[in-house]
């Protein structure tokens, strides 16, 4: 099997999280049904999502549970139709879609909001804006100052959503901390299942649903919960390790260090990142040359952002960073999760080193 190096794709799922879905899976659990079986839902519904509030310091009831990171991010931002929508420019295409190119806010060199840029536009708004910004980027890992965000869009009256879709299982996720009023989550991104994530959504925020009919999630959210995959998720969630993701950070530190004397070149290196996630480039090689290349010596890993039909497109991440396209077009993500061991970074390293050296030639 080749070495898994695409945490940020998805994580493979934890053994305490299929466990826990199992015993599920062969049952029948409609959490809204009256009888015992519906009952036994319900209950396994409402610990899961206490479990995950306590995990992240939110409320119980303010935990949306919804089928994807994507359905949580599009809940959030067409949930107050009645705001102007700012997201950043290196946003998840599940955000970037949602804005036209007057409400991108601009990222400087090191890949962090430009702070000026933001204000700028807020102070420029005639009605409250939706701010939709990212922790933690899934193709570089960088890390944004969420909580001076809030305190600016508080200033100027704006609500915020913020993306922790790639933070969540790698760096510590308060939503009180953070102060937005809406912060995303998924499972398959943290060890749990696909099919299961969560927009968190302060109290005394009313929200237009996506999905109405059903009275689910207290009207905020129609459609049977999936409740194998919700119970999938909170398992998951119990067993993040932190402290091996710190560990991980300092394996990928040595592993760039490595890369960059042999000429690759890291972005965002001297910015807040994530512990699992490298995004580097191999300068003259072709994104596409070395994700077959590694592929065929046993290293999953990936570029850009791969789109539906597995085309590989220029990252618009790194091109609203400012770097230039050729180089874009030369980067690769290498992403490590819980399963990941110092010997397979050190001979991924070996493989990236080798690689290098033989296309000089
Ligand atoms: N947000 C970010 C930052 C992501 O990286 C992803 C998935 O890659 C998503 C949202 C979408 O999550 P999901 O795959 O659960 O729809």
């Amino acid at each position: 099997m080749a070495v898994y190096l695409d945490h940020n794709a998805t994580s493979p799922q934890r053994l305490e999280s299929l466990t826990a879905m199992n015993e599920w899976l062969a049952l029948p659990a409609n959490p809204s049904s009256a009888h015992s079986y519906g009952r036994a839902a319900r209950k396994q519904l409402e610990d899961a999502r206490k479990i995950i509030a306590e995990k992240i310091s939110a409320w119980p009831n303010e935990i949306i549970f919804t089928a994807s990171g994507t359905e949580a991010n599009i809940t959030a931002l067409r949930g107050f139709p009645e705001r102007k929508l700012l997201v950043s420019a290196v946003e998840h295409s599940s955000v970037l879609k949602h804005a036209g190119n007057d409400n991108m806010i601009k990222v400087i060199a090191n890949g962090i909001i430009d702070l000026a840029d933001l204000e700028q536009k807020l102070a420029s708004n005639t009605h409250p804006a939706l701010v939709s910004i990212m922790l933690a980027n899934n193709e570089t890992g960088i890390i944004q100052p969420i909580a001076e965000i809030a305190e600016l869009c508080k200033k100027y009256g704006a609500l915020l959503h913020c993306d922790a879709v790639q933070a969540l299982g790698k760096i510590p996720v308060d939503f009180s901390l953070l102060g937005a009023d809406m912060l995303s989550i998924s499972a398959h991104k943290c060890g749990g299942p696909l099919g299961a994530a969560a927009l968190v959504i302060k109290n005394n925020l009313s929200i237009k649903p996506l999905l109405s009919g059903g009275g689910q999630e207290l009207g905020r959210r129609a459609g049977t919960e999936n409740i194998a995959a919700i119970a999938g998720f909170a398992a998951a969630i119990e067993v993040i390790d932190l402290n091996y993701m710190k560990t991980l950070r300092e394996y990928m530190d040595e592993m760039e260090a490595q890369i960059q004397s042999a000429g690759g070149i890291i972005f965002g290196k001297n910015s807040k990142r994530l512990p699992n996630t490298t995004c580097v480039a191999m300068p003259g090689v072709s994104s596409e040359i070395q994700l077959i290349d590694f592929d065929l010596n046993g290293y999953a890993v990936s570029a850009g952002s791969a789109c539906s039909s597995g085309r590989i497109e220029k990252s618009h991440v790194l091109l609203a960073m400012g770097v230039a396209p050729e180089l874009a077009g030369c980067a690769i993500r290498v992403s490590t999760g819980w399963n990941t061991s110092k010997q397979e970074i050190e001979n991924f390293t070996k493989a990236w080193l080798k690689l290098k050296a033989r296309l000089a030639k």
